[in-house]
């Protein structure tokens, strides 16, 4: 590694923190990441697109209200049409770098509807491929501008804080070797936390260890009781679990139990058709009772699944299944994180010289519920944003040489078991459907594991799942993606987004013990 890296230091090579380091350019900018760009992070998976009102027709204002209406209640509607104003413009500036998004045949972009949209929004590439087409048009950029220096192999673990200004940040390489990176300005776009559950969608790096090291350091942490659980992800041993589209309920699969029972016409006139959450909880209910959930297509595709969901069906082929003849096994899985490191409308924390952008922030556009394809539009915006403020920022303010932290050796094997224990447990008790006992549990748990977290990475990623448990302890009512049995209904004077900070949860952890 370069002895001399530039004053503006990002974490995180998806497409927040590309798209940012590509906008501070010409300024030197190096990014840190564990591996080359674009081969790391959720952004090149994702499959459905990004959301702007390009259709004739269409308004950013529209788009803010879809926002603000599936985020039930907490979205910040100034910025969610701050950010939808903006979504032309960078999907224009994708496009004018080379992102080949699909257009009609007069040239103009040929968005596609995605649930809860009220428009034609979402811009896509030769159908679900916009994740893989974006990262793909990005890296090429990255490597033809000199003033990024993209050092792959290193994960972040500590923030430094000296004098209430964030002077850089301890990275370790794969062999455990630490070493201190000073900045002026550091920006976190480390993406989600998935991989805190024992099903997920999200690739393994998606860890939270961005929200856990901020909220380490001092910084807010806002909305973290929200995880977006997608209902049908295939539950066939394979991590990270592989989605079966919507699209197939959409047309006719059905989800039945171990018994053949189609349970979702128990719980809402529109079935599998339900909002997201809903099958979900029905979902997860199924399972917990011992009953399972399966997506049955055998009749509605039946022999023309291959041809009509190649992806799928690969994916069930790869473990023996065929989707013509058998139900699929599906869980819901957690999909994506609303909430994170709060920030302001540019990206900025509550510490001074720090940024989060991307998945790992919460800027107040999704409130307690994500609308779809909205992820791609804030990483984006927000990285956008973030890089106009650092440029009004003064950079000769750079870290001195910091001692490495000390708990960088850990006990390896155990600590495997550690993150096991913590997947099954964030899954059981903090997941779909929680409640006071479960989740008090949770958090006397959590921190008997911390106690014995030999290893930083561990202890970042405890540090992250005690926020959510305790952000959703304090949260006595249902809404949006978090559901207290014990509580199932919203409560209207508890319609506020929530933010707290490290002390904060560990005080609501202790006062939780019995
Ligand atoms: C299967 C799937 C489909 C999706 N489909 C869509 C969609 O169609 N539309 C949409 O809008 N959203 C979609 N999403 C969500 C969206 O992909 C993400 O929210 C978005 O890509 C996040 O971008 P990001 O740059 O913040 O994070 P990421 O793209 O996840 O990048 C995070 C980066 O940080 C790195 N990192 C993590 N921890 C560390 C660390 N400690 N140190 C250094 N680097 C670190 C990672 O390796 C990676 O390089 C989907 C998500 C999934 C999982």
């Amino acid at each position: 590694m370069n002895e001399r890296l530039p004053p503006i230091v990002i974490i995180g090579g998806g497409l927040a923190g590309v798209f940012c380091a590509l906008k501070l350019a010409p300024l030197p900018v190096a990014i840190i990441a564990p591996a080359p760009v674009g081969d790391s992070g959720a952004s090149r998976w994702a499959q459905g697109g990004i959301a702007a009102a390009v259709e004739e027709g269409d308004t950013p204002e529209s788009h803010a209200s879809d926002t603000v209406a599936a985020g039930a209640g907490l979205v910040d509607y100034d910025i969610a049409l701050g950010m939808a104003r903006e979504a032309r413009a960078r999907v224009e500036e994708l496009a004018a770098m080379g992102a080949p998004f699909d257009r009609n045949d007069q040239g103009f972009f040929a968005p596609s509807r995605e649930a809860a949209h009220s428009r034609n929004r979402v811009v896509r590439v030769k159908g679900d491929s916009a994740g893989r087409a974006i990262m793909e048009t990005l890296r090429q950029q990255i490597i033809r501008t000199s003033s990024i220096e993209y050092l792959e192999g290193f994960a972040a673990q500590e923030i430094v804080v000296r004098n209430g200004r964030v002077r850089g940040v301890h990275v370790r390489d794969k062999h455990g070797n630490s070493r201190f990176i000073p900045s002026a300005a550091l920006v976190l776009a480390t993406g989600g936390l998935g991989h805190l559950y024992r099903i997920t969608t999200n690739p393994l790096d998606a860890r939270g260890v961005g929200v856990a090291i901020a909220a380490r350091a001092g910084a807010i942490i806002a909305d973290a009781e929200f995880v977006q659980f997608h209902p049908t992800a295939m539950d066939i041993d394979v991590d990270p679990a592989p989605l079966a589209t919507e699209a197939l309920r959409g047309e006719g699969a059905t989800i039945i139990d171990r018994n053949g029972h189609r349970f979702l016409l128990d719980v809402d006139v529109a079935a599998e058709l339900a909002p997201r959450d809903i099958v979900a909880r029905a979902v997860f209910a199924s399972i917990r009772a011992g009953r399972g959930a399966y997506l049955d297509a055998r009749h509605s595709i039946g022999a023309s699944f291959p041809e009509r969901f190649p992806t799928v069906y690969g994916s069930c082929r790869n473990v023996g299944l065929d989707p013509v003849v058998s139900p699929i096994p599906i869980a819901p899985a957690a999909h994506y994180h609303m909430g994170g490191v709060w920030t302001n409308a540019n990206g900025r924390s509550s510490l001074e010289g720090l940024w989060a952008i991307g998945e790992v922030a919460a800027t107040g556009v999704h409130g307690a519920n994500r609308l779809a394809s909205n992820s791609l539009l804030e990483a984006v915006v927000f990285a956008a944003r973030a890089a106009s403020d650092i440029r009004t920022t003064d950079l000769s303010v750079v870290g001195a040489s910091e001692p490495a932290p000390p708990a960088s050796v850990g006990w390896i094997d155990e600590d495997l078991g550690v993150i096991e224990e913590l997947r099954d447990l964030m899954s059981a008790n903090v997941g779909v459907t929680r409640d006071a006992a479960g989740l008090a549990g949770a958090l006397g748990q959590l921190r008997r594991l911390r106690a014995r977290a030999g290893d930083i990475e561990i202890l970042n990623m405890l540090t992250t799942s005690t926020l959510i448990a305790a952000a959703a302890f304090a949260r006595r009512e249902s809404r949006g993606a978090h559901f207290r049995s014990d509580h199932p209904v919203a409560d209207p004077t508890q319609a506020q987004r929530s933010r707290m900070t490290l002390d904060m949860a560990l005080r609501i952890a202790d006062e939780a013990q019995p």
